[in-house]
């Protein structure tokens, strides 16, 4: 059979870097196993809708390059993919359940149903409820809903064919945890939409998922929904629970403020695959034998900073790999694996290309009168800083001398020069020499403007200065960058192209 998963966020607000973790993984399994996953809007909590939150969802989904086969604007014969447009089918099942027992309207009161918690507690009950409404008959039950009181509909959970054992292809032998469980919890609201609970069961079930993968905040509600499946005579799905990702100090990441949407990682330049490849991985390493027991990391598991692209996330992905410890998303690794995703865009046109592209806006930004931002010119410049690109947003702050010109007075340039002055007691006059010598090989340059040819001139001026290398280098890094460290000098003159390099020596010779 097929599978089919499914990612169900709840259109609550941004998504998550948790969040696309999860469709991560969920893309992940479909497609290592031939399958297909749905985008599902889970937007039955209509006090918690945030307008425009889907279409946020959606784009970052876009952007991290997990295309879901059947959702929103992409029509499939398990839709409507909104629980907000599924309501019928929820009241149906809802109806089942009244009439098998496994249901009963309950109409107390917010205030009867505090003063009754607190009761329980008072007596150190478990229970939160009383089930009161368990024993009303069903005429009056029937009355009372069609004489407009309000009610909800809960799950009686004192009459169930017997208990499901829990299990999970994450956390697998799962002890029994109805104990912690609500009292006969809500399937439906007064507002008669159902909870989280009624609509994820039913509808994972109408839309025929084969696995469900999800958070592991989900974990504790698993005996219900097993419940929910043995009431209804349902087939139930496999569950893979995902642990809780941490911030660095140990904090957990979903309770941190900002900073955790996926769309604020666009903004700032991560290179989609590499989020993937550091989130993919957080919590990879442990190769469990199939009896459920967590050993030790397997020895060809990934490590947590092992470049790879989606397509080798997907022919390794196993949820045997998958550690049950919550794991900690250090944003350290990101930088080191970004970094290396961006040296292996470099290396194909249309990899460059797009970096280049997408360095633009942060170029633009840092220099808006600079007329050299063109993404050609941006495709040379990006190729010469990478190994010194952590992020494309760091292109203009590691070289703002491709964009402008030096600022010859800023402290930094002003050490570089003063340095060398002193170290070979170099005189102005003699300074002006090695570049005005420079400057004639340049405009000689017969053989062409690359780097390796302007190399070997520099080179030759090297030579006829007779200033030893460490010397001669860093007064031409001072007249081209005025910063001490970059990209080799010939490769910066080769991005700066002849004039705007030899028109920076010739200021600089007078
Ligand atoms: N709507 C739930 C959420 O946003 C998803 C739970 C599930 O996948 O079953 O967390």
């Amino acid at each position: 059979m097929a599978t089919l998963l499914r990612f169900a966020p709840s259109p609550t607000g941004a998504l998550h870097l948790g969040g696309l973790r999860t469709a991560l993984y969920n893309h992940l399994f479909a497609r290592r196993t031939g399958g297909k996953w749905i985008l599902r809007i889970e937007d039955t909590d209509r006090t918690r809708a945030v307008p425009g939150a889907v279409e946020g969802i959606s784009n970052a989904l876009a952007w991290a390059g997990l295309e879901y086969d059947f959702g929103p604007s992409k029509v499939g014969p398990h839709g409507p993919y909104f629980q907000s447009e599924r309501l019928d089918l929820y009241h149906k099942y809802a109806d089942r359940l009244l009439q098998s027992g496994h249901a009963y309207r309950c109409f107390c009161s917010k205030d009867k149903l505090a003063d009754v918690r607190e009761r329980l507690q008072r007596t150190g009950s478990r229970a939160t409820y009383d089930k009161s409404c368990l024993h009303l008959t069903e005429e009056e039950a029937a009355r009372r809903a069609r004489a407009g009181e309000s009610y909800v509909i809960r799950f009686n959970d004192s009459n169930l064919p017997v208990r499901p054992p829990s299990h999970d292809l994450v956390f697998s032998g799962l002890k029994d945890a109805h104990d912690s469980l609500p009292t006969d919890p809500v399937l439906l609201k007064a507002d008669k939409f159902p909870t989280y609970h009624l609509a994820s069961v039913v509808d994972d079930f109408e839309m025929g998922i084969t696995h469900v993968v999800r958070g592991e905040e989900w974990l504790p509600s698993l005996p219900l929904h097993l419940d929910l499946y043995a009431a209804l005579s349902l087939p139930m799905p496999h569950f893979a629970h995902l642990p809780i990702l941490l911030n660095p100090d140990g904090s957990k990441m979903s309770k941190r403020k900002g900073d955790v949407h996926v769309l604020d990682y666009a903004q700032r330049g991560w290179e989609p695959n590499a989020v993937l490849n550091w989130l993919a991985l957080a919590g990879w390493g442990a190769q469990r034998a199939s009896t459920g027991s967590t050993s030790h990391p397997s020895a060809d598991a990934p490590s947590s900073t092992q470049l790879m692209s989606l397509e080798q996330l997907i022919q390794q992905f196993d949820f045997n790999s998958l550690t049950q410890r919550r794991s900690i998303l250090d944003p350290l690794k990101l930088e080191h694996i970004n970094k290396h995703h961006l040296m292996q865009l470099m290396l194909t046109p249309h990899g460059l290309n797009s970096s280049a592209q997408r360095a633009q806006p942060f170029v633009q930004k840092a220099f808006p009168n600079s007329p050299f931002t063109s993404v050609p010119y941006l495709e040379r410049v990006v190729f010469t800083l990478q190994g010194r690109l952590t992020n494309l947003s760091d292109v203009p702050s590691l070289a703002p001398y491709l964009f402008e010109e030096p600022d010859y007075t800023a402290e930094e340039a002003q050490k570089m020069l003063r340095t060398v002055r002193q170290r070979v007691g170099l005189t102005d006059a003699q300074y002006a020499e090695v570049i005005s010598d420079l400057i004639v090989r340049l405009r000689q340059a017969s053989t062409g403007w690359d780097a390796s040819s302007l190399a070997q001139m520099l080179h030759d001026g090297q030579a006829t200065s007779g200033l030893a290398p460490k010397d001669f280098m860093p007064i031409v890094r001072h007249a081209l960058t005025g910063t001490k460290s970059g990209p080799a000098i010939a490769d910066t003159m080769a991005v700066l192209g002849p004039e705007r390099t030899i028109a920076r020596l010739e200021r600089l010779a007078k």
